[in-house]
C-alpha cells in the first residue's frame, strides 16, 4: 500500500522511556502487541521466502502487505465490523516492513562501498532466540505526548483513548513521529520508543535550538581505536594544530569484567536454565559500554567546539581485526554504536561529519608518506628515515585528515549534512599512494611540516 512520504524539519530522533503499567493495561497491551507482532513476522516471512526466490517485486511488496492486512483485519473485529487493532496500528506494523525492507535493498545497492564487517540482512523477525518480542506501532496521529503521560487514540481495543504513564524525562521536542510501545520479556517491562523531528534538545543548562550554531572553520581527523577511544588531529581556523586522545582502555575493562563474571557464572550454574539471567547480563555490560561511550563522546564534540572545528572527518575501519567469537562481535556492535552517535551529535552541534576509508592511513608515515615507517610496539608509528618515533593513533588521524582534504578541494564550501552515501569513497582509495595536497588555497597541509612533529613528537596532546 503506497503511502505519501512526509518530509518533517528536525532531527530524526527516539527517545526510550519506561511505561508504568497496572494489570489491566499489562494484559491488553500484550495481547494487542502479540497479534501484531505476529503480523509483522509473518509478513517478514513470505518477503523472506520471495525474496530467497529472486521474486520479491514491487508488485509482490504490494500483494503480501494486502494479503496480511486483509487476513488480520478480517480475522480481529469489532462487533460493527471495525478492525479491532485500528486500520492505523495494523497498518503501521506493515508499513515498519516496508521501511525495513527499504532500507535493505538501500544497503544492497551500497555494499561495496562498506566496509567488510557491515553486514547486510534481510529484516528478520520481531523475537528474542526462539521467543516473539510483542510490540505495537502507532502513527503520529494516534498518540500525544501530555506531561509525563502518552495518550493513545484509535486503538479500538483500548477503548476512545488510554492513558499510559511514561517514568524519565523527555529531551527532545520537534514534530512527532511514530511511537512503539515493546515489551522486553528478559526484564519483564514495557518501553515506549517515541520518534520526533527534534527542534529543540534539552541541555544541562536548559533547551536550546539544535543544531547549535557552527564552531567555527576547523577541521579534524579522527581516528577511532581501542586503547585510545579517539585521536583527533586538527587544524584550527587560524592554522595552529592541535591534538588530543581519549581514552578506551576503560571499554575494554567493562568488557572484561563482565566476560568474567559471565564464564564464572555459567561454570556453576551449567545445566540449570538461566538464559534470562545472562542475556540480563549482556545489556548490563552493554548499557555500561554505551553510556561511557557517550561521556567520550560528549567530551569530544566539546572539545572540538572549544577550538572551533566545524568539521570532522571520521576514519572508517575497513577491517577490524578478526577474533574468536563474542570479542568480535562485541568489536563490531561498538564500533556501530560510536559511528552512529559520531554522526548525531555531530548533526546536533551543527559539525559537519564524514567518513573516510581507513585503508593505509595507519602504515603512512606523516612526513614522507607509503614507503617510510610502520606501526611498531605499544600504539606508536616509527618514521625509518629519522628514526623518529610518533604516536601511531594521532598518526592514523593526521592521515585521516590529510586524505579528507586531498579528496575535497574546498572543505568551507561544501553542502552541509551530508551522510556516508553521498562520500567519494570509491575516488578517495585512489588517493592512497598520492602525497596528499593541500586543501585549496588554504590548508597549512603537507607532508614534511615541522607541526606535525612538534604537535605529536613531543606528546603536547591532551588526554581525556
Ligand atoms: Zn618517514
Amino acid at each position: 500500500m503506497p503511502r505519501k512520504r512526509t518530509n518533517k524539519k528536525g532531527l530524526k530522533r527516539t527517545v526510550i522511556v519506561e511505561i508504568i503499567v497496572d494489570k489491566r493495561i499489562h494484559d491488553v497491551l500484550l495481547s494487542i502487541a502479540n497479534i501484531l507482532a505476529m503480523a509483522y513476522n509473518e509478513i517478514n516471512y513470505m518477503r523472506r521466502r520471495l525474496f530467497f526466490d529472486k521474486k520479491l517485486t514491487p508488485e509482490a511488496m504490494r500483494q503480501t502487505y494486502n494479503e496480511v492486512y486483509r487476513k488480520y483485519a478480517d480475522e480481529y473485529k469489532t462487533a460493527d465490523g471495525h478492525c479491532l487493532l485500528g486500520s492505523d496500528t495494523l497498518q503501521a506494523v506493515l508499513n515498519l516492513s516496508d521501511d525495513n525492507w527499504r532500507a535493505f535493498f538501500m544497503l544492497l545497492k551500497e555494499k561495496e562501498v562498506l566496509p567488510s564487517w557491515f553486514e547486510v540482512n534481510p529484516p528478520g523477525y520481531s523475537k528474542s532466540g526462539k521467543r516473539r518480542i510483542p510490540f505495537i506501532r502507532l502513527k503520529s496521529r494516534q498518540w500525544e505526548l501530555s506531561g509525563d503521560t502518552i495518550i493513545i487514540k484509535g486503538v479500538p481495543a483500548f477503548g476512545l483513548r488510554a492513558v499510559l504513564k511514561i517514568k524519565g524525562g523527555v529531551h527532545w521536542s520537534g514534530e512527532r513521529g511514530e511511537l512503539m510501545l515493546r515489551y522486553d520479556i528478559d526484564g519483564k517491562k514495557w518501553y515506549a520508543y517515541m520518534q520526533f523531528y527534534g527542534t529543540e534538545k534539552l541541555y544541562s543548562d536548559g533547551w536550546r535550538t539544535v543544531p547549535l550554531p557552527l564552531p567555527g572553520s576547523g577541521i579534524a581527523g579522527i581516528d577511532l581505536g581501542v586503547n585510545n577511544l579517539f585521536a583527533v588531529y586538527s587544524i584550527t581556523s587560524d592554522g595552529r594544530h592541535v591534538s588530543a586522545l581519549f581514552n578506551g582502555r576503560p571499554l575494554k575493562s567493562i568488557w572484561f569484567y563482565w566476560k568474567h563474571k559471565i564464564s564464572m557464572l555459567q561454570s556453576l550454574l551449567s545445566g540449570l536454565r538461566t538464559s534470562r539471567r545472562f542475556r540480563l547480563m549482556h545489556r548490563k555490560a552493554k548499557m555500561q559500554m554505551k553510556n561511557y561511550i557517550d561521556r567520550q563522546i560528549r567530551k569530544l564534540y566539546r572539545w572540538l567546539r572549544e577550538h572551533g572545528i566545524g568539521t570532522v572527518l571520521v576514519g572508517l575501519p575497513h577491517d577490524i581485526v578478526h577474533r574468536e567469537g563474542n570479542e568480535f562481535t562485541e568489536r563490531i556492535w561498538m564500533y556501530g554504536y560510536t559511528l552512529k552517535r559520531l554522526k548525531e551529535v555531530a548533526e546536533e552541534e551543527g559539525i559537519e561529519i564524514r567518513f573516510i576509508p581507513e585503508s593505509y592511513t595507519s602504515s603512512t608515515c606523516p612526513l614522507h608518506g607509503r614507503d617510510c615507517g610502520k606501526r611498531i610496539l605499544r600504539g606508536l608509528f616509527k618514521c625509518t628515515k629519522l628514526g623518529k618515533v610518533f604516536n601511531a593513533d594521532l598518526t592514523a588521524a593526521y592521515n585521516i585528515l590529510a586524505r579528507g582534504i586531498s579528496i575535497t578541494p574546498s572543505p568551507r564550501k561544501r553542502d552541509r549534512g551530508n551522510g556516508l552515501k553521498t562520500q567519494p569513497e570509491a575516488e578517495s582509495k585512489k588517493c592512497g599512494s598520492k602525497p596528499p595536497r593541500s586543501g585549496g588555497n588554504s590548508r597549512p597541509l603537507r607532508r614534511g611540516g615541522g607541526q606535525f612533529v612538534e604537535s605529536i613528537y613531543h606528546h603536547k596532546q591532551l588526554r581525556f
